[in-house]
């Protein structure tokens, strides 16, 4: 730095996450980078050495919002400058990769700008400010794999170290008309068996028993194995056979074309699979799956879902939807709705769609208004909720096996995971933490659950 301001021995570091669980990850893998160097997590960014904005590109504004929280953070370093402390000032993520020229330009007090295939090399260009001062723009997409060169000891991201992600597969082929992802985060690739094998058993070592695996595409899944290949269900298999402890698995986010009978199967043959799918549609409408780019038809969606519950009649689902793409019509939309009451989510994501620049779909004619996006979304999201609240109401009555994670808020009471991955409230002993205990389910709440500890047939207690 070119001030006469230090960095203290032991770093505060503040890491600022937004998007999907890929970025939840990435930043606790951040964290593992930076430890050796000193840096820890702190609360506050008042009290931080070095702040890294992690950002997505996903949806609007993007990039407004950056700058808009980089006027914050640099008001912040001023104040810290004040007392003579440094700070230095990151944007990782999707808006980094996409925009980083542009974003330096804008703001030229950002230190570092990485995208996130970079992040392995935090600390040369840490060492490179501190040496030569100026500021470092890192966005390729480097020969070496990120995950090679990561510490060993990924550290669990939440929940008490019960539960954590787990990045398998990276990058997207499929180029849907409306989507980012393929020029951010680049073409699809898997990590090899191995390498996550060892990083599930060091969590799994450290107390964790719910495993997330990730990836933009996680069921296209195929890494090294041995002579050839392994695809998701084999390395599912492989993680039940291999790591006794581990209790639970589940998979985010699946793309519908990749759903192979092999994957469908393996949640009636592997029982570490809980009963809960993550499978995107966007739309119910034929016309607009094509303009999109989505590779299968609305009644192709349906035929999964029923060889779906075919092996495993319980499986809770989830979906994204789009409304308003260029092109959808009221009939369209309809075609939605359609396929929404057909299959009952037990909950979804739905967004308005957002022209994002250089994707096919922004150029495109025929973009829907912005208030009539607007009242299909309010539709949607109107029967999706209803949907909801009726899969947690259906609950109600039944005993299910719930992982506790913590201490819940009011006193006495501890709070768990369902096998559908609702949070659970019920009272009990802050030393079932970590175990999983049948809980009778007794009241429905709109993004959760309340119980009782169920000890045996018939006895609540
Ligand atoms: N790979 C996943 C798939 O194919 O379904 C989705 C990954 S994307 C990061 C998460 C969700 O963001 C998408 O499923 C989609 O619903 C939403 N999304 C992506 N681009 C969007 C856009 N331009 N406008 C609105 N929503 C968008
Ligand atoms: Fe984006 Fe489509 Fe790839 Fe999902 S499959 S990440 S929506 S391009």
């Amino acid at each position: 730095m070119p001030e006469q301001i230090s960095f203290s021995p032991s770093r505060g570091l503040h890491i600022i996450t937004w998007g999907c669980q890929m970025n939840v990850y990435d930043s606790a893998r951040m964290a593992d980078v930076l430890r050796p160097l000193g840096y820890s997590p702190v609360d506050l960014p008042d009290n931080a050495d070095m702040i890294i904005l992690n950002t997505c590109h996903i949806r609007e504004r993007a990039a407004e919002k950056v700058f808009s929280e980089l006027g914050r953070l640099r008001q912040i370093r001023e104040a810290r400058k004040l007392e003579g402390k440094a700070t230095l000032i990151a944007v990782a993520g999707c808006v980094a990769q996409a925009e980083g020229k542009e974003l330096l330009a804008r703001a030229p007090y950002v230190d570092l700008v990485l995208g996130p295939q970079t992040y392995h090399r935090l600390p040369e260009m840490v060492a490179r400010i501190a040496r030569a001062g100026g500021n470092v723009i890192d966005t390729d997409f480097p020969v070496e794999s990120k995950f090679d060169l990561l510490p060993e000891e990924a550290a669990p991201q939440n929940e008490g170290n019960l539960t954590a992600f787990l990045t398998i597969q990276e990058g997207c082929d499929k180029f849907c008309s409306f989507c980012v992802v393929p020029y951010t985060r680049g073409a699809e690739t898997s990590r090899p068996v191995e390498s996550i094998l060892a990083e599930a058993e060091r969590l799994v070592a450290s107390g964790v028993k719910e495993i997330t695996l990730l990836g933009q595409n996680v069921n296209a899944y195929h890494g090294d194995w041995k002579d050839g290949t392994a695809s998701l269900p084999k390395l599912a298999a492989i993680l039940h056979e291999t790591i006794p402890d581990l209790k639970r698995l589940r998979y985010i986010t699946s793309h519908p074309r990749d759903m192979e009978q092999a994957l469908i199967d393996a949640h009636r043959d592997n029982p570490i699979f809980m009963p809960y799918l993550h499978l995107p549609v966007q739309s119910g409408s034929d016309k607009v799956l094509k303009a999109m780019n989505r590779g299968h038809t609305a009644d192709e969606y349906r035929d999964i879902i029923r060889r779906l519950r075919a092996v495993r009649s319980d499986i809770a689902l989830t979906s994204d939807f789009i409304v308003g793409h260029p092109g959808e019509t009221d009939e369209d939309f309809e075609a939605t709705m359609q396929l929404v009451r057909d299959i009952r989510f037990a909950s979804a994501y739905s967004f308005k769609y957002s022209q994002r620049p250089g994707t096919p779909a922004a150029g495109q004619p025929f973009q829907v208004a912005e208030d009539v996006k607007e009242k299909r979304l309010a539709v949607l999201q109107a029967l999706l909720r209803e949907q909801q609240d009726a899969f947690n109401a259906s609950l109600v009555g039944t005993v299910q096996d719930i992982l506790v994670t913590g201490i819940g808020r009011k006193p006495g009471q501890l709070n768990g995971r369902s096998p559908y991955l609702q949070p659970v409230h019920f009272d009990g002993d802050p030393s079932l933490i970590g175990q999983i205990i049948r809980v009778h389910i007794t009241a429905p709440f709109t993004n959760s659950l309340g119980g009782h500890l169920y000890e045996q047939e018939g006895t609540a207690v």
